[in-house]
């Protein structure tokens, strides 16, 4: 069967080959007579599916040892709380906003902190990220919370900020939920890291964590065991059950990147080199249009969420209608931006984005 290109924002596509071969191993996994999902979490297949998981994702990002990987649940939002309950130790928080995410993320830690908005571009409506050296810091706060990609506003970090050239000795803490694995990270920039897994990885439900050891002492008493960092570490992650059928589909998700590490991209991640070439093409074709255009600055935009507008916006819901007749799925923008929204994350062949720019032509040439 040839299935349609799905641009969903999330949950979003998954590689092919992932979901074809959780098919082939429903029932009966690696001959053990068991599916994945009739496994104890404390037995031995479902531990080397943990171990594998985890080796191959610290692998895939050149996690350093002295971070601690754990896999959770409460998705995205759930971080919103729990990061603040393990992290801010009731204190001061500062935020960076450049999108609605790290806005909802600002709004949840005010129950448990104290926090103020070092930099937003809220006025221009999340059209660019603020540049480090006009954030406003504070001098004792424990840490600043930035989405390094925000998902429905389609902007972008492109080099993490350094705190410490800042004048800042706060940790950094990222929301990097949609643009997780897309590309590398330099984690000595870095205190905390926290991913949903419905974009780039797998199941909705699983949430990653990558989290400095020595930040894990610092939870507040009110903190749900559950969520405690530093227990969920010493427990591996099987504090209680884990999303152990996420966990397998995340495993498998990690595989299937490393195929696609080639020779030459040492040290980086292949794919991330794709992602780059799949967003500008994207992004040469809309600039480069009379009909249709992206709000966002060059050098703030997305490699993995594009959104883009009709100058004729009477005209949506036939391009949308056209799109969905083309094999081209899910292309409606947020309704809080309106407009049209590609992404295209990890699973998005070249192809697809191919399709979607002669999509974007033909559409135009047929009504401008
Ligand atoms: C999708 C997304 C989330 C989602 O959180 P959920 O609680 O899993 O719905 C959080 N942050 C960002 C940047 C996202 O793109």
């Amino acid at each position: 069967m040839i299935r349609p290109f799905n641009f969903s924002a999330g949950p979003a596509a998954m590689p092919e080959e992932v979901l074809q071969i959780a098919a082939a191993e429903m029932l009966n996994w690696q001959g053990c007579g068991m599916g994945v999902m009739e496994m104890s979490h404390r037995g031995s297949e479902f531990i080397s599916i943990y171990e594998n998981a985890e080796k191959d994702f610290r692998e895939l990002l050149s996690i350093p040892p002295n971070f601690k990987v754990l896999f959770l649940q409460g998705g995205g939002l759930g971080e919103n709380a729990i990061v603040p309950l393990n992290l801010s130790r009731g204190g001061l928080v500062d935020f960076v906003l450049s999108g609605s995410w790290g806005q909802k993320s600002f709004v949840e830690a005010a129950k448990y902190a104290n926090t103020h908005i070092a930099a937003t571009s809220q006025e221009a409506g999340f059209t660019y990220l603020p540049e480090p050296t006009h954030w406003n810091l504070r001098e004792t706060a424990s840490y600043v919370h930035l989405c390094t990609n925000e998902t429905i506003h389609g902007v972008e970090c492109h080099e993490l900020p350094d705190l410490k050239s800042l004048g800042s000795s706060a940790s950094l803490v990222i929301d990097f939920s949609s643009h997780v694995l897309s590309r590398t990270v330099d984690w000595s920039r870095v205190g905390c890291a926290f991913a949903g897994a419905q974009k780039n990885i797998g199941p909705a439900g699983l949430t990653l964590v990558v989290i400095r050891d020595d930040l894990l002492e610092q939870a507040m008493d009110i903190c749900p065991s559950a969520f405690n960092y530093k227990l969920i570490a010493q427990a591996h992650s099987m504090y209680n059950t884990p999303p152990t059928y996420a966990i397998y589909i995340a495993g498998l998700t990690f595989q299937w990147l490393k195929k696609q590490e080639e020779q030459g991209y040492m040290g980086t991640l292949a794919i991330e080199q794709r992602n780059k070439r799949k967003a500008e093409l994207l992004y040469t074709y809309l600039d480069n249009s009379q009909f249709y255009f992206n709000k966002v600055l060059h050098s703030s935009r997305s490699r993995m969420n594009v959104p883009f507008f009709l100058r004729d916006e009477s005209l949506n819901e036939a391009f949308l209608k056209g799109a969905k007749n083309n094999g081209l799925l899910q292309l409606k923008g947020h309704k809080s931006v309106g407009g049209m929204r590609a992404s295209i994350y990890n699973a998005m062949p070249l192809e697809g984005v191919q399709t979607l720019i002669e999509y974007l032509q033909d559409f135009e040439k047929t009504r401008a």
